[in-house]
Parts: C-alpha cells; sequence; structure tokens
C-alpha cells in the first residue's frame, strides 16, 4: 500500500517484456504518490524466445513463463486480469473485456503483436503462433493424435509452417525435433526463394540448409492467396498444398483497437510512437515493443527492442509524472539472432557473420534463462515488511493480545486480519452475546427497529411486514489490489451468513474505506468497488439502499445485509441436529489465508493465486439452495476461524461427534505446498486453538494443521446432509460447486461430556500439493 496519497494513476496494458521490466525497475524506487496498475490477459505471460525449445521439448511451460501476479505483488503494483478491448483516450479509460473501465493519467501499450491472419481462411483454418496459450494447446493436441513414434509407414499427418522468418523457422525446426520418429512430414511455404528476410545472405542459406537436411519439404515462391477447409493452401500462382495441420508464423500484425480508439497508427495497425515511446497523436499514452513503431527509426518487431525499450520507457514516465525532460530510444540498425534448430544446436547471425553449433545453443540457452530467472529470483524487498526492532515489539504486544503476528511482522489482510477466535468470544461475552454466529441472540430487540431517512441516505427504514429481517455485517481488507475483483469477494463474503439462515437477502448498506487518494484517484476507486459490489447485489436482486465511506490506510470492504424470511416456514436458530451417519459436506476447496499470506512474501504461484481468486468470485446462492433442497440439518460458512474453528462452531450444543478424513478435505490449488513451506496466514496462532481441540490432531502433520486453521476469504460452506441423501445431493452440489466434497461423517452422540468432539482420520494425499 501507498503511505503518500495517490495522485497519478500509471496504467500498463499487456504484460510483454517491457512492461515486465519496467515493473521490476519500478519496484527498487517507486515514485511516491503514483500507483502503477498492470492490466493482462492472463497471469502468466510466456516468453517467446524460449517458445521452440518448449515445443522442442528442452523447456517446461513452467521455465517459459514469467508469472505476473507474483511480481506485481512482490512489487506492489496492483494486478487486473483481464482483457482490454478498447480505449477512450478523451476520457481516459481503458475497456476492459466482462467488467468496468478503468481510468489512468499515463497509459502504457505492451500488448505484442500476432501473425497477420488477412489472408482468406487463414483465421478459419490455420493455428497462429500467438497467443501464445493457444497455440500451445493446439500443439499438445497434434502431439496427442498423432500415432506413437516407430510407427512410420504411413504419414499421419501432413504439418505445413506458413513463415519465413526466424520465429517460423524456429517453430518449424522444434515441431521437426518433437516430432522425430513419428509417421509426419513437414512442410514449410514462404512466399520468397529464401527464409529470413533482412538477414544476411549466409544466414538465409544456413537456415534453408538446416531445413531440408531435417528432410523438411520447402516450398519457395508460394504466396498464399487463401486457405481452405482441410486445411488447403492455394498459391496466388494456383499451387495447391494439402495439409493435416497449418502452423502460421507470418509477419505480424496489429489489433484494431488502437485504430478506432483514434491513435494514430501505421499501415500494420501498430501504434506510431515519437522516439520518446509516445503516441504521436496523444502523448498521455505511451507503446513499446511490438505493439509501437517508432515514426522516425521503425524496427524490426523482437524482442529485443521489448527489452531495450523498458528502462527508456521507465525513465520517461517518471520523467513524464514529474515534468522533466524525456530521452529518446534509439535503436540499434542490427542486433544479434540466435535461432535453435530443434536439437540442442543453434545458428547466431549479426550482419555479416553467421555461425552454428550446439555451442551456440548453450549460449542462447543461459542468455534466455537468465531473463526469465529474473522475475523468479525477486530480491527481498526490505521496505515490505517490518524491520526485525518493531517486527519484535509487534510480537509482544499481539503476544500478550493472544494473538500472534507472523515471525516477520507480516500482517494478513482479507479475513485474515480480524480478531482472533478466542479473543471476540471474550468480548462478545462481555458485552452479552454467546455466540458468534449470534445463534443465542444479540443483546436488545431488533423489533419495532423504524427510523427515518433522507436525501443523502444517511439512514434506511426497512418495513418488513410480518417477516423476519435476519441481518449480518462482515469486513474484509484488500487482500489483493484490484478493486473489482477484490469488492465482488468482500461482497460474496458478507453474503455467506445471510445464505446459511436460509434467509432471502433484501438489502445491503456499505462501507467503503480507501487509502489516501486525490479526488479523481478516489472517483475511479470508488466506481471500481461500488461496480465489483454491484456485480454482485445485481446478480442477488439486493438493493443497495445506504451506506459510508472513510479514508484508511488500507483499502476495505465492509457490508451489511438485510435479509427477510418468512417466520411460518422459519424456526430461529433451528438448525437441526445432526444423527450418526449423517456426511459432512465442504463445498469449496480451503487455503485461500495461506494463498495470500504466500502472496505477500512472493512465495505463490501467480497461476494459483488467479485460480482462488476466480473461485471466491463465484456466486454460491445456488449452492446454500441446493443444500437446503436435499435436507441439510445444519450449515456454516467457512471464514475467519479456519475449517476447525468452524466445525467446531458447527456441531457445538448437538453433543455429537464428527469424523474428518484429512484425505478428502478439498485445498486449492498450491496452499498445501505453501504450507508444508512454512507459510502461514497471522491469524493462523489464534486459530490453532481449534486444531489442537480435535483429536487426532498430534498426528497432523504441520501443513494439515496449517490448513485446518486457516481464515478463509468468501470460503465455502460446511454442512451436515441426512444419510442416504448424500450420492444425490453430491451430484447436484458438484454441478454448481466443482470441488464439493464429502470430508467426514456424523458418529454419534458424545456420551462422557454431553460436548462434541472431532475425531480425524485418513491417509493424507500421498502428492504434496494440489488435489
Ligand atoms: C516463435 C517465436 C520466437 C521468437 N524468438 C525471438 C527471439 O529469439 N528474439 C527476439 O528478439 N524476438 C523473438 N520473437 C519475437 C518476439 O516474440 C516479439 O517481438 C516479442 O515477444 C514482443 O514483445 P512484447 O513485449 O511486444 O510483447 P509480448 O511478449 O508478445 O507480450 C504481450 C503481452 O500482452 C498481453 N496482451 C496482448 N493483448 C492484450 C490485451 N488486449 N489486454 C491485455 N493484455 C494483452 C499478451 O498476453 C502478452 O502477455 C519470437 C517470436 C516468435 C513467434
Amino acid at each position: 500500500m501507498n503511505a503518500a496519497p495517490i495522485v497519478r494513476d500509471v496504467v500498463l496494458v499487456g504484460g510483454g517484456h517491457s512492461h515486465a521490466l519496467l515493473i521490476r525497475r519500478w519496484a527498487m524506487r517507486p515514485l511516491p504518490g503514483v500507483r502503477l496498475t498492470l492490466v493482462s490477459d492472463g497471469v502468466m505471460t510466456p516468453y517467446s524466445g524460449m517458445l521452440p525449445g518448449h515445443v522442442a521439448g528442452h523447456y517446461t511451460a513452467d521455465e517459459v513463463h514469467i508469472d505476473l501476479l507474483r511480481l506485481c505483488t512482490w512489487a506492489g503494483v496492483r494486478f487486473i486480469d483481464a482483457r482490454m478491448t478498447g480505449l477512450d483516450p478523451r476520457a481516459r479509460t481503458v475497456d476492459l473485456d466482462q467488467r468496468p473501465p478503468i481510468g489512468y493519467d499515463r497509459l502504457s501499450l505492451d500488448t505484442g503483436s500476432t501473425p497477420d491472419l488477412s489472408v482468406p481462411g487463414a483465421a478459419d483454418h490455420a493455428t497462429p503462433v500467438k497467443p501464445v496459450s493457444g497455440f500451445v494447446r493446439r500443439w499438445r493436441t497434434i502431439r496427442e493424435r498423432l500415432p506413437a513414434a516407430g510407427d512410420t509407414d504411413r504419414v499421419a499427418l501432413d504439418i505445413g509452417v506458413v513463415g519465413s522468418g526466424a520465429g517460423g523457422f524456429e517453430i518449424l525446426m522444434a515441431v521437426h525435433h518433437a516430432l522425430a520418429g513419428r509417421a509426419v512430414a513437414l512442410h514449410w511455404v514462404m512466399r520468397g526463394e529464401r527464409p529470413l528476410d533482412g538477414r544476411h545472405r549466409s544466414a538465409r542459406t544456413a537456415a534453408l540448409t538446416a531445413a531440408r537436411d531435417a528432410g523438411v519439404e520447402v516450398h519457395t515462391g508460394f504466396d498464399v492467396e487463401r486457405v481452405e477447409a482441410g486445411p488447403v493452401l492455394r498459391a496466388v500462382d494456383g499451387r495447391r498444398l494439402a495439409l493435416g495441420e497449418l502452423l502460421w508464423c507470418t509477419g505480424a500484425s496489429g489489433p484494431d483497437w488502437p485504430r478506432e480508439a483514434g491513435l494514430a497508427v501505421d499501415e500494420r495497425g501498430f501504434v506510431v510512437t515519437d522516439a520518446m515511446l509516445r503516441s504521436v497523436s496523444h502523448p498521455s499514452v505511451y507503446a513499446s515493443g511490438d505493439i509501437g513503431t517508432q515514426r522516425d527509426t521503425p524496427s524490426a518487431k523482437a524482442g529485443v527492442h521489448a527489452v531495450r525499450q523498458a528502462p527508456v520507457l521507465h525513465d520517461n514516465l517518471r520523467a513524464d509524472l514529474l515534468g522533466e525532460p524525456l530521452r529518446p530510444y534509439r535503436p540499434q540498425r542490427d542486433f544479434l539472432s540466435l535461432m535453435a534448430t530443434g536439437e540442442r544446436h543453434a545458428i547466431a547471425s549479426r550482419g555479416p557473420f553467421t555461425v552454428a553449433g550446439d555451442w551456440v545453443w548453450r549460449w542462447k540457452d543461459r542468455i534466455d534463462r537468465r531473463f526469465v530467472q529474473r522475475f523468479e529470483r525477486l530480491p527481498a524487498m526490505p521496505a515490505r515488511t517490518l524491520p526485525p526492532l518493531l517486527a519484535g515489539a509487534l510480537r509482544v504486544r499481539e503476544e500478550s493480545a493472544g494473538n500472534r503476528a507472523a515471525p516477520d511482522g507480516m500482517r494478513c489482510r482479507g479475513c485474515g486480519a480480524k480478531i482472533g477466535s478466542d479473543l471476540l468470544q471474550e468480548a462478545l461475552r462481555a458485552y452479552g452475546h454467546r455466540d458468534h454466529d449470534g445463534r443465542d441472540g444479540a443483546t436488545g430487540s431488533a423489533e419495532g427497529v423504524l427510523q427515518g431517512t433522507g436525501e443523502a441516505r444517511d439512514v434506511s427504514i426497512i418495513a418488513p411486514g410480518e417477516r423476519l429481517v435476519v441481518q449480518s455485517v462482515d469486513q474484509l481488507s484488500a487482500l489483493f489490489d484490484d478493486p473489482w475483483h477484490f469488492a465482488r469477494i468482500a461482497t460474496l463474503h458478507a453474503l455467506g451468513d445471510v445464505l446459511t439462515v436460509r434467509a432471502r437477502p433484501h438489502s445491503a448498506l456499505l462501507l467503503l474505506t480507501l487509502p489516501p487518494a486525490d479526488d479523481v484517484v478516489q472517483r475511479r476507486e470508488l466506481s471500481a468497488l461500488l461496480d465489483g459490489v454491484g456485480s454482485v447485489l445485481r446478480e442477488q436482486g439486493v438493493r443497495l439502499i445506504g451506506g459510508h465511506t472513510a479514508e484508511g490506510p488500507q483499502l476495505q470492504v465492509a457490508l451489511t445485509f438485510n435479509a427477510f424470511a418468512d417466520p411460518a416456514s422459519y424456526d430461529v436458530g433451528s438448525a437441526e441436529r445432526p444423527r450418526a451417519g449423517d456426511a459432512l459436506v465442504l463445498t469449496r476447496p480451503i487455503g485461500t489465508g495461506v494463498l495470500f499470506a504466500g502472496a505477500m512474501r512472493a512465495h505463490a504461484r501467480g497461476d494459483d493465486l488467479a485460480a482462488a481468486i476466480e473461485t471466491m468470485g463465484r456466486s454460491q446462492t445456488a449452492v446454500t439452495d441446493c443444500l437446503h433442497a436435499h435436507g441439510a440439518r445444519c450449515t456454516t460458512d467457512v471464514t475467519g476461524f479456519g475449517l476447525a474453528g468452524h466445525l467446531e462452531r458447527l456441531l457445538a450444543g448437538f453433543d455429537v461427534a464428527a469424523r474428518v478424513d484429512m484425505a478428502k478435505v478439498p485445498v486449492l490449488a498450491g496452499a498445501r505446498a505453501l504450507a508444508a513451506a512454512g507459510n502461514r496466514s497471522s491469524l493462523f496462532e489464534a486459530n490453532r486453538a481449534a486444531v489442537d481441540r480435535l483429536d487426532g490432531s498430534a498426528a497432523l502433520d504441520d501443513a494439515d494443521t496449517v490448513l485446518l486453521a486457516d481464515p478463509q476469504t468468501a470460503g465455502g460452506f460446511l454442512s451436515v446432509l441426512p444419510a442416504g441423501r448424500t450420492g444425490k445431493a453430491l451430484d447436484a452440489l458438484r454441478s454448481l460447486a466443482p470441488d464439493s466434497a464429502i470430508i467426514g461423517t456424523i458418529i454419534g452422540p458424545v456420551e462422557a461430556s454431553g460436548t462434541h468432539a472431532v475425531t480425524l482420520a485418513g491417509e493424507r494425499p500421498s502428492r504434496i500439493g494440489d488435489q
């Protein structure tokens, strides 16, 4: 979080090479008052220099991707997982797919390029090499559908590669290497007589020779006029080439949105910039990498320029915001090109010099790996955690309050940023409550609550008629920096309590706490937050009838829900007593606390976080309806006190015991590995007491203990379903919440003490990590 008020929003769109490097630089020297946001259409961005190596089988998918979410979390940069669909330079807003636009003061574009698919039929019948995610998916399918190696009696598949640039050549040779021994014929289709237009003759000959030596059929002078189903290539001169698969690696082209937005673009649709990388038509917009074309010094679309532009882009954005002079980027006329030839061999070309060898591949491999590792081996950021002395002081204070902070003083956000269960119980007892869920009633009566209201919506009146009013309040501090998504999750989180008691949400009051910022930034933030809250309220048909905003050091969202229930069919506080043999069902995987604690230390994987955020952002109304329709005896949402704490609460007062099978408890991808590696929410110690009270807890390993005590944000429902109805119920639940699982059984009355007990059983999953 920024300590200084935010007065400028810099929005980066696209996690290409320039932006990834810029973020790394920015993290080392952030500009106070400036908020940096990255909008990316995915959490993992591919490093295309290593894509051919991935196709050839030399690198895993992980090795060729940069984890942008992890990078941004480490750098303190807001990350928004969304695809840009357009922009309005006058309003200074960026349009996003399936969510509201966001505003900017400076916009920087680094969205790369895609192969030119303007040849009729190409978009329908060819697989373009970019976007890389789509290409990699298709490549897997191609491999899977081929007969096994050795079955070479007949050609099972003709694969064509269209495009004679370095990318096309490398992909062709990688495919050849990967499919060695398979019944495949490879075709390289090019418009000219030689590949690598613009490179020295020696390099062009070396590439052509390498392809022919590999047995590739080279179709020179083949100017593709159209692509037909099959796919079949038709050339301008009438030639025809029938293929089984067609990979499209032609020259780069730009998207439609820059032109549609009125930005100055070149003939291929790329944003035209000056030497400072600023749009020549809209100086608050910058463009680097493939998406930009420098007006006076246009250069080839190559990653090397995107990389070299990064420091200039970084310095110019800062200088622009500070009113200082900008500096130009001067592209080199020629640059070293290293092209892999499938096996661990490569061709190097620069100017008139061309060499090839295994050592060239090792050289390229070192350069590429070093690039990607810059984003994996992120240095510790001392400023983001408390200095040891202050962390020590915090620990003393927390321990004396019965709540322990993490050893480095890190405080969790989300549901982890609340007072521990035991402390809360103590405070509530003193106040007159007996139960966190209010099952034993609140002090005072809600009957006849009528208050005046005014234009400013400072107060609201609800007239429930004969119905019961069910109210619940919840508050979350931001556990990640995307305000729209966070507000949506906070709203769903707050809704959980109302849903568990079968009440229909009617209206809500909202309290927003925003970090200090100037009016413009504040307005943007407010609108994103309200849109996020509204996205849930609209789905639920709930009206927002009031609220309040405040400034504070951390973004927070709090909601009070008013819900109605019909007194005729509603017996207040009447959860039904579970019986022996009943099933204990959990509808959502646990592990959000561990994941986001890991994220704050840059230990968590971005794709795991993105998957968790996606899960947390799903509405669960239909899930509770389904539980109730299948006769759920009692239900709770699993939130801040963790699975163990909420299970204890669910069974409290019923004098029954449950047996939980840890192997069946669904866990979010990545959470178990993070827990095993020592990541914990700062609420872990407070929640742990509930785990320690479980029979069998002594046999738990660290990861299981952490997961059982892990506070959940927008967690699933824990419910007791009658024996005999669980099969159908589980099928129905899984169609709504695919991770739903029966995690245990009710094992009958507890005779001795008259209180509940929980026994743990079962083997832990054999694979550390995801289930
Ligand atoms: C097979 C192959 C091999 C190559 N090898 C080399 C090489 O060895 N050396 C070299 O210099 N060049 C190489 N290139 C060229 C290189 O890939 C590009 O020039 C380079 O990737 C451009 O980098 P960039 O930063 O402009 O964008 P990219 O690296 O393409 O990144 C753009 C990012 O923006 C995201 N994005 C796109 N649109 C949107 C949107 N609307 N909203 C949000 N996010 C969006 C994308 O998902 C992606 O994450 C190769 C190309 C190919 C195809």
